[in-house]
Order: C-alpha cells, then sequence, then structure tokens
C-alpha cells in the first residue's frame, strides 16, 4: 500500500487529508498521513478577527487528531525540516514541551508520494527594521499576541488619559493595503468601539485609536478595480482610519515607521501585511523555486524536479496558462487540493490543473465588503459591496467548512455560531 504524506495542515493541506482520507484511506488503498507544526487548524482568512478579537481562536479551531480519526487518515505533529529524495523521507525535528524538554525526538517519516502544502510566510522585502518591529499575521500565535497588545495598549492610554494625559492614545500603523491590512484595519476600527462600549477602556475610538494605513501604490486592494478601491477607502475613511496611499515604506523603528520622503508616522505598535513569500525551508530543499521561494510546479502540480513531489497552495508556483501567475489564495489551495484528490492515486496521467478566479471579497467590518465575483454569471465580472457582499464573504469560510465536515456538520456549526454570537460579547473583552 503507498504511503502519501500531506506536509502542512492548511486551508489545501488538510481538506487534501481529509478528501483523500476519506476515499483512499477508506478503502484500504493508501496510507495517508498528514503533518502539522500545530496540534490543530486555523482557517488562515480569519487570522484578522482573531488580532482584532473579534474571535476566539480555539472556537473556530479544528483538531487534527479528531479530523484524522474521522476521516481514516493519519496526524503527525511536528516540524517539517527537510526531505531526503534518494530514501523517500522527510525529516520531523524533535518535539519539544513549553519547558523546553524533548517530548518525541526528530523523526524521518517515509513517502512514495509527497504533497507540500507549507503556505506562506510574511515578505518584509528586506526593508529596515521591519522584521524586527512589527507584528505579522502568520499564523494564530501571532494574531493573538497582537490582540494582547491591542488590549494592552488601549487600557494603557486610557489610564494615562484617565490621569490627565491630555491626547493620549494608540497609534496603529498598518503596512500594506491589500486585503489582509484593509480587512484588519476595519475590524480593528468596530473592536475599537466595542470595547468603549463594554467600557474596557474610556477612550474616544476614533480620536484615540489612529489606525493608519500605509500603501504603496495609488489604490487600496490593488487586485480590485479603482472604483472598488475608491469605495473601500470611502469606508475606512468613515471609520475614521487613515488611508495614505502612494506611500512606499523605507525602514521601521522602535515606535515609528518612516516612508521614502522621510516622513515618519508614530505607531505605537505596527502590523505588516505588505506581501507573503513561501517559508524559507522551501528554498533548502534542493528543488527549483521562484523569485518568492515558491516550488516550481507543472500542471499536474508535480513539481518539475521529481515526479513524487507534489506542491499546492501558496508555497507552489504554477503558471495559469490563461491568466499569468495564480495568486497565494484560499480559492487556489482549495481548488488545487480538489485535483490532487481526484488525481493522486489514480493510474494513467491526469488532465492539466485549470484554475478558474471565482473572483475576490474582502471584508470591510461586520456589515460590508467589496469584491468582484466572476464565473458566476456567464463570462461577465460582477462587482458587489454592502451587505449582500458580506454575505457572500461569510458562505466562504461555511464552504471551508463543508469541505472538511459536510453540509449538515457545517450547518449545525453554522447554527451554533450564530447562537453564541447573540450571547456572547461582539469581541473579545480580555
Ligand atoms: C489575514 C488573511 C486574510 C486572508 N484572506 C483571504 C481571503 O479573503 N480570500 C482568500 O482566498 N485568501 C485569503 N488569504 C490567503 C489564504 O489564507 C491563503 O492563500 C491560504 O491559507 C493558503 O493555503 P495553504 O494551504 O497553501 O497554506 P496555509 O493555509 O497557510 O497552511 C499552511 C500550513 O502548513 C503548516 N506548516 C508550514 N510550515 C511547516 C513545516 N515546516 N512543518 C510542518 N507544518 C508546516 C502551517 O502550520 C499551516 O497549517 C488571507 C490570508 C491572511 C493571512
Amino acid at each position: 500500500m503507498q504511503t502519501i504524506v500531506i506536509a502542512g495542515g492548511g486551508a489545501g493541506g488538510l481538506e487534501l487529508a481529509t478528501r483523500l482520507g476519506d476515499s483512499l484511506g477508506k478503502a484500504g488503498q493508501a496510507r495517508i498521513v498528514l503533518v502539522d507544526r500545530w496540534p490543530s487548524h486555523f482557517w488562515k482568512p480569519l487570522l484578522h478577527t482573531v488580532a482584532s478579537g473579534k474571535r476566539a481562536a480555539q472556537a473556530t479551531s479544528v483538531d487534527y487528531a479528531a479530523q484524522a480519526e474521522g476521516h481514516c487518515f493519519t496526524f503527525q505533529r511536528g516540524d517539517m525540516t527537510g526531505i531526503d529524495r534518494a530514501a523517500r523521507t522527510i525529516t520531523l525535528a524533535a518535539l519539544t514541551g513549553d519547558d523546553g524538554t524533548e517530548i518525541m525526538p526528530q523523526r524521518a517519516l517515509a513517502y512514495d508520494k509527497l504533497v507540500l502544502a507549507l503556505g506562506s510566510v510574511t515578505n518584509f522585502y528586506a526593508v529596515p527594521g521591519a522584521a524586527e518591529h512589527v507584528f505579522t499575521l502568520d499564523d494564530v500565535p501571532q494574531a493573538q499576541a497582537f490582540h494582547q497588545r491591542f488590549l494592552d495598549g488601549c487600557m494603557r492610554a486610557s489610564a494615562r488619559h484617565a490621569a490627565g494625559g491630555g491626547d493620549e492614545g494608540l497609534d496603529i500603523v498598518i503596512v500594506g493595503g491589500g486585503a489582509t491590512g484593509v480587512e484588519l484595519a476595519a475590524e480593528l476600527s468596530h473592536s475599537a468601539r466595542m470595547l468603549a462600549r463594554y467600557k474596557v477602556h474610556a477612550l474616544d475610538p476614533v480620536r484615540h485609536v489612529r489606525i493608519r494605513i500605509l500603501e504603496r501604490g495609488s489604490f487600496l486592494l490593488p487586485h480590485l478595480h479603482p472604483r472598488l478601491s475608491r469605495r473601500a477607502a470611502r469606508h475606512l475613511r468613515s471609520l475614521g482610519i487613515k488611508v495614505c496611499t502612494d506611500t512606499a515604506v523605507a525602514r521601521v523603528e522602535d515606535g515609528v515607521v518612516i516612508d521614502t520622503e522621510g516622513r515618519a508616522y508614530l505607531s505605537t505598535m505596527t502590523l505588516w501585511a505588505a506581501g507573503v513569500e513561501a517559508p524559507a525551508l522551501c528554498r533548502t530543499l534542493d528543488l527549483t523555486v521562484n523569485r518568492l521561494g515558491q516550488v516550481s510546479v507543472g500542471p499536474t502540480l508535480q513539481t518539475v524536479d521529481d515526479p513524487a513531489i507534489y506542491a499546492l497552495g501558496d508555497c507552489a508556483s504554477l503558471v495559469n496558462p490563461v491568466g499569468g501567475a495564480i495568486a497565494p489564495r484560499a480559492q487556489a489551495a482549495h481548488q488545487q487540493a480538489l485535483y490532487l484528490a481526484e488525481t493522486l492515486g489514480r493510474p494513467g496521467s491526469p488532465a492539466a490543473f485549470a484554475y478558474r478566479d471565482y473572483g475576490s471579497l474582502v471584508s470591510l467590518g461586520p456589515l460590508a465588503a467589496v469584491g468582484v465575483l466572476s464565473g458566476t454569471v456567464g463570462k461577465r465580472k460582477l462587482q458587489v459591496g454592502g451587505f449582500v457582499a458580506r454575505w457572500l464573504y461569510a458562505l466562504m469560510y461555511r464552504k471551508h467548512l463543508m469541505a472538511l465536515h459536510g453540509f449538515a456538520r457545517m450547518a449545525a456549526r453554522t447554527a451554533a455560531d450564530w447562537i453564541s454570537d447573540r450571547i456572547s460579547p461582539p469581541v473579545k473583552l480580555h
């Protein structure tokens, strides 16, 4: 029986393990093994809601061990550190506990086929000081660290304000006006208001919690039509968020961000959301990578160097024959997981993977979103905004839950979330 190892249990990897487990694993035709460095999965597009405090990560996480048990695959926790292509094994680093002692030694895991689904990490573009002084949103602990600093910052500023500190407040600078930066800014603005309503702080949520987005290009959300970008910018400004376009960051220092024109922006906390690249590990695997470190794959998602190794999602580089490079998005990881679930384990050579861009939606807080839908009404691109767009945006996560748990459990979870939303405060208060 062949062993298929999937390294990375994110948007693409966990869906693939679940589907392969339900098909090949259940039929005893293959052993499916999922590897991840964390014990549970969190859908990355929701990370900004953990950072803003709208969502507790635990409530939306999926335990890999539980998912494995229900879907006929096995889960191995560990940090993948290398591949031995000759021996067809991957190496997992020793697992250590919170106290630093070793729980499990370094291990080698054998594969017949290996799927790299390692995602991406923040790209600092070598801007001096960025890596040392900013927060990032690559995983749950980083989002939780940002949220804790945000809460502490609000309460500290509030205490100083109460002690007569004048216009003391909190300056939050978000570098990057793409989807992550825009979504986080809108959610933070909402959280600041909610925390004031629940009297966690006594600040004016607009005057004292000052949120600023710095974007190098002339528009926010450069992947959308300028009309939608303007609409998003108007919405953010109406929330009191400062939007600075044509502003490229030259360096970051403790408490200040400096742009290429020499302008300085005071910053109590800075979040870097200016782009992503593949994890550094990808450059060390002796596989061909592009300038972002993404592993080059051919039309069947097999790496160009080794047909036994596949790559999907953010860590893979596949040029779409009809539309250039595929952007690092959850819908690409999902489509590639679906494709590999169909083709891995089947004899013969499969048809090439074909990517379909269904558009993009960007949340502007709890009540609004903007975006474009394509491929739903003929070939036309449909621009959407407001509450309808926000509702469609929420459906994306429900679709992911359906891929993992099926319709009935997704519906039950949606109902549970609805009830929980009605009986709990709208944001985390501590
Ligand atoms: C705040 C935010 C908002 C976003 N919003 C959207 C959106 O609205 N729409 C959209 O389409 N996309 C969105 N994205 C992008 C989307 O999240 C990614 O494109 C998608 O998650 C990629 O899926 P993936 O499976 O390739 O990687 P990921 O989902 O990132 O999963 C990678 C997995 O690999 C594991 N891993 C990494 N390295 C190792 C290692 N060495 N050993 C073991 N395990 C490892 C990680 O723990 C993780 O579980 C957003 C991203 C962010 C950060």
